[in-house]
C-alpha cells in the first residue's frame, strides 16, 4: 500500500477532503461495506403480505429468491405501516424458514401417548365433522314455550389478537352462519 492509499484508508482524510465533511456516509464507509449488497437486491419477485404476529396488520414485502423466501420488510405502499415493521414482524422471516416450523399437520388422539402425522385433506374433513357434530348436537330450535330459536350451544368463538378486522368480520360471518351466538375476541376481555 503506497502513501496515498494509506492516507485514503483513513476515514478522517476521506472527510476531510471528501464530499462527506460529517463523515456520516462514504467517507465512514469500509471497501467491506461499500462491497455489501443487500439480499433484496438479488431476489427474482416480491409478494406483497401482511404480517402475523398482531392486529395492527403491518404490509410487508417477501422477498423470494429461488423459491425460498430470503427476506421480509416492511412495505413502503402500506397505507397502516408505510414502510415500517416492529422489531417482532421485522424478525419474521424466522416464523417462515425456522428450523423448528412445523410444515405437516399433527394430531394426537384421545389417550394416545405420542403424536401421529396427518394429510391436510384428512385433517380439514375432521374439523368440519367435529363442527358439524358439535352444531348439531348443542342445537336448540325453539324455547319452552315454542319461540324459535333456531341457535346452537355447541359452539362458541374466542378470537385472538393477532386477527385483523378483515379475519374478525370473517370469522363472525361463518359462525353467525353456523347457529352460534357465543361469539367473542380477546380484545374485548
Ligand atoms: S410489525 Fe409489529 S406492530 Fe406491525 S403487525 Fe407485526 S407485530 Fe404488529
Amino acid at each position: 500500500m503506497g502513501p496515498r492509499q494509506w492516507l485514503e484508508s483513513w476515514p478522517v482524510y476521506r472527510q476531510l477532503t471528501g464530499t462527506d465533511p460529517l463523515g456520516r456516509g462514504k467517507a465512514a464507509e469500509s471497501p467491506r461495506s461499500e462491497a455489501l449488497a443487500p439480499r433484496t437486491a438479488s431476489a427474482d419477485r416480491v409478494a406483497r403480505s401482511v404480517c402475523p404476529y398482531c392486529a395492527v396488520g403491518c404490509g410487508q414485502q417477501v422477498f423470494v429468491k429461488d423459491e425460498r423466501v430470503v427476506q421480509i420488510e416492511g412495505d413502503p405502499h402500506s397505507p397502516i405501516s408505510r414502510g415500517r415493521l416492529c422489531p417482532k414482524g421485522s424478525a419474521s422471516k424466522q416464523l417462515v424458514t425456522g428450523p423448528q416450523r412445523e410444515r405437516k399437520v399433527r394430531y394426537r388422539a384421545p389417550y394416545a401417548t405420542e403424536w401421529t402425522e396427518l394429510d391436510l385433506g384428512t385433517a380439514m374433513e375432521m374439523v368440519a365433522d367435529r363442527v358439524l357434530d358439535a352444531r348439531r348436537k348443542g342445537w336448540q330450535d325453539t324455547d319452552e314455550h315454542g319461540r324459535p330459536l333456531r341457535r346452537t350451544m355447541g359452539l362458541a368463538s374466542l378470537g385472538g389478537a393477532t386477527l385483523d378486522n378483515e379475519e374478525n368480520y370473517l370469522i363472525k360471518k361463518l359462525f353467525t352462519a353456523l347457529g352460534a351466538i357465543q361469539i367473542e375476541n380477546q380484545a374485548r376481555i
